[in-house]
């Protein structure tokens, strides 16, 4: 049996009924539920000590911070509009007096700029170290939920912005892309989309496995961070490693037909963001070029992974 997080999610979505009470079920960066007016999206995160951040490292209001803000990533990977958000907290029984208040702290420093209510939650604790986990509900944007599964052959891939070595901060100051991913939205149709979590590579993959389509990433388009650059010097790795493979940047990369990519490259509609074209969809295999040269793209980004 293949093993890990992916593996674990593609039996658990092998399991699933249809459900029509879903529009898009689990699979995509957020649920969507027939809603009211609007669809409404769903998402939760999990981060634990000792794999998404070191306590003593980081202090508990930025772990608050980045809990929300990888949350409201992936609500802002659907196109989508957050309103509530429900707090998880499970707190180490010993030394935690105060780390809940600064932990709260950082959720609502994001959940006030992006005007997220905080809408209940729980808390408990045991003699582990601290887990946090939101969920946020949201809904979709004016012109719909942009999901992973629409890109199509000839399509052109976008990133909103450099990427790799966020481990050098950045990972614990997300900047939710919400703004961004309406803005772009209301300005060309957006075939798929997924914010970076897990890395350049890996998310991509998500999108071609859910479109069912391959993809060219151009080694000297994809635009390396200089924390990659940074990085790369102590890893003895390279810089486009980085990019392609280090997790946490909450950028978003999404696909558009080849004359609305040419729009956007012209226009730059998105105030504040660079929007960068790194490769583009095909029908088949997932490919590194440089120069002339293709090579298989094996994604290393991250995933949790557990065995027998
Ligand atoms: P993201 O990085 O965007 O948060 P994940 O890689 O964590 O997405 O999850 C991928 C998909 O699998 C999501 O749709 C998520 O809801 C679903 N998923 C992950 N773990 C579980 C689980 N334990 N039960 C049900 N769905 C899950
Ligand atoms: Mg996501």
């Amino acid at each position: 049996m293949e093993t890990g997080e992916f593996a674990f999610i593609r039996r658990l979505i092998g399991r699933l009924p249809n459900d029509n009470r879903l529009s898009v079920g689990p699979g995509d960066d957020c649920a969507v539920l027939p809603g009211g007016e609007r669809p409404l999206l769903l998402t939760t995160d999990i981060l634990t000590e000792g794999v998404d951040f070191y306590l003593a490292e980081a202090g508990a209001k930025a772990v608050g911070r980045k809990a929300m803000g990888a949350n409201l990533s992936d609500i802002a990977a659907m196109a989508g509009v957050p309103t509530a958000a429900l707090l998880g907290v499970v707190l180490p029984e010993d030394g935690s007096n105060g780390l809940a208040d600064e932990l709260l702290e950082g959720c609502l420093e994001l959940a006030n700029e992006f005007q997220v209510s905080l809408a209940g939650g729980d808390t408990n604790s045991w003699q582990g170290g601290l887990v946090i986990s939101i969920t946020i509900l949201g809904e979709v944007g004016p012109t719909g939920a942009v999901t992973r599964s629409g890109a199509k052959p000839g399509d052109w891939l976008f990133v909103t912005g450099p990427t790799g070595g966020s481990l050098l901060g950045r990972h614990l100051q997300p900047r939710p892309r919400i703004r961004e991913a309406l803005q772009l939205a209301a300005t060309v149709p957006i075939h798929a989309m997924i914010d970076i979590s897990d890395g350049l590579a890996a998310d991509l993959g998500h999108i071609l496995e859910r479109s069912g389509c391959g993809a060219v990433v151009e080694s000297e388009r994809v635009p390396t961070h200089a924390d990659a650059v940074t990085m790369a010097e102590r890893s003895g790795r390279t810089p486009l490693d980085h990019a392609l493979n280090d997790g946490e940047d909450f950028e978003l990369i999404f696909a558009v037909s080849a004359a609305d990519g040419e729009r956007l490259i012209r226009e730059q509609p998105v105030p504040g963001v660079t929007l960068h074209k790194f490769g583009e969809c095909v029908t088949d295999g997932y490919w590194l070029q440089t120069g002339r040269e293709r090579v298989p793209l094996e994604p290393k980004g991250w995933a949790h992974r557990f065995s027998d």
